[in-house]
Parts: C-alpha cells; sequence; structure tokens
C-alpha cells in the first residue's frame, strides 16, 4: 500500500514559458528545482510561478485543458478528501517498459483514489493482470509482483530515514526508526547505518534487482504491439470495475497516449 499523501495532491505550481505562457501545473517541488538550477526565475511566490528561462523542447501541454486547469483533490471513485493516495491506471511494471515519450506523458492516468477505493481496485486489477499472463504467455510472480520486495523494502525505510532526517513535519518514533535501520543493516550486512549508506539505498531500483529472467510486464509490452490499446484496455478496466464519479472531467478512455 502506498503512502498516504499528506499534502495536496496536485500542488498547482505554475510553469510559465519564456514568453509568459502557462505551460503546466507542477508540484512545488518541481517548480524549486527548475529555481534551485538557475532554469527558471520566480515570478510570484503563491501560487508558486516560476517562468523558465530556456526555451524548453515543445511547449509542454499549454492550451490542454487537462494540463493546465487546477485538479481537485478528492478521490476519483468515491469523492473522499482525506487520506488519498495516487493511483497509476497502468500499473507500474508494465509503465516502466514503455517508451520514454510516452512515460513522460502519463498524468493523464494519475488519479487520486482515497485507500479503501485503492485496495478495492488492487484485487479487481490482479484478475486483468491474470488475463495478460494468459494471453502474452508471461506468468506473473508469486504474488503478482515483478520486482524485487527485499530491495523495495530497503529503498522504502531509507526513504522513511530520510524524510525523518529532511523534514520538519516528519516524525517517526524511536522504536520504528530502529526498524527501518535494521531493514538497513540486514539489506547491506553492516553494522552501521549514516547517510551515506540511506543515500546509496535511494538509489536502489527493486525493478532492476530481479535477478533471473524477463519480468511479467516486460513481456507483456514487448508483445502488445498496439499501446493505445494496451493503455485503454488498462483505463476502460479501471472505469468499468470502479464506477468512479469524480475523474477529472478532461479524462477520456480514448485519449492519446504520450505527447
Ligand atoms: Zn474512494
Amino acid at each position: 500500500m502506498k503512502e498516504v499523501r499528506k499534502r495536496a495532491i496536485y500542488e498547482s505550481c505554475r510553469i510559465l514559458s519564456p514568453s509568459g505562457e502557462l505551460m503546466c501545473l507542477v508540484r512545488e517541488k518541481k517548480a524549486r528545482w527548475y529555481l534551485e538550477r538557475g532554469l527558471a526565475r520566480l515570478v510570484a511566490e503563491a501560487p508558486l510561478t516560476v517562468q523558465l528561462v530556456f526555451e524548453p523542447r515543445g511547449r509542454g501541454h499549454s492550451g490542454d485543458a487537462f494540463y493546465t486547469r487546477t485538479r481537485p483533490n478528492v478521490c476519483a471513485v468515491c469523492g473522499a478528501t482525506e487520506g488519498l493516495t495516487l493511483h497509476h491506471i497502468v500499473p507500474h511494471g508494465y509503465r516502466r517498459h514503455f517508451p520514454e515519450e510516452v512515460k513522460n506523458h502519463s498524468c493523464h492516468d494519475l488519479v487520486p483514489l482515497c485507500i479503501p477505493c485503492h485496495r478495492r481496485y488492487e484485487s479487481m486489477a490482479l484478475e486483468l493482470r491474470r488475463r495478460l499472463a494468459e494471453d502474452y504467455g508471461a506468468p506473473l510472480d508469486e504474488a503478482g509482483q515483478s520486482y524485487d520486495r527485499r530491495t523495495a523494502k530497503a529503498k522504502k525505510a531509507a526513504s522513511a530515514l530520510e524524510r525523518h532526517g529532511t523534514r520538519d513535519d516528519v516524525r517517526i518514533p524511536a522504536e520504528r526508526l530502529e526498524e527501518l535501520r535494521g531493514v538497513l543493516r540486514d539489506f547491506f550486512g553492516t553494522p552501521d547505518v549514516d547517510d551515506a549508506l540511506i543515500a546509496e539505498a535511494l538509489r536502489l531500483d527493486p525493478c532492476a534487482a530481479r535477478t533471473s529472467g524477463r519480468s511479467h510486464g516486460e513481456v507483456v509490452v514487448a508483445n502488445v504491439g498496439d499501446l493505445q490499446a494496451f493503455v485503454e484496455r488498462w483505463r476502460r478496466h479501471f472505469v468499468e470495475s470502479l464506477r468512479p464519479a469524480h475523474m477529472p472531467a478532461e479524462w477520456r478512455v480514448d485519449r492519446t497516449v504520450g505527447r
């Protein structure tokens, strides 16, 4: 289960093109990233608005209502406003094998879900994964996962420790901290956990840690042929399974994947 987002999911910071045109809405972290690297200048603090100082490749999503409109922070299915997680309509195990161009433009299929709705969909999604496994002769791993659980656990522990160390609003009880350090000690087989080790764990790629053979997702994506149809299959499955009542207005099953 993904951790609950405590802050607004769509933070709605504004990125302007060098000519001042609204290009897209992003999280604060991303807007600050441009600022810190001198790639953008500050236009306003509230809402945080930054203007790029370089001409970006392409023009982001200017003129595309889906990306430039502020999206509501509610569960796309039931409308709940608390305890939201972000859900990728196309599961990560497939998306990671998509071409970069498609991966970089996948936020159309990223929707907020509350935890109960997210859980409800997980078992439904497993049904579709099983069908895909049969259709493409791509067996699922034991628990339907396609990444190394031990590596994923170490990375998750490091990520919690990092947040604890760098953010004022994150407080982890001492007992749990010790548990998290224990995970890293076991994983790396070292007695001490310092910042360098945490940084190393953050760079782990659980998906690459798989030791043998190609994953279910890799085989499926290599064989689907029509990526658009594949993504639409997941979108259709999502709406038909959950009947979401609060999808973003511009969201569509047949929206073109990628740019
Ligand atoms: Zn919900």
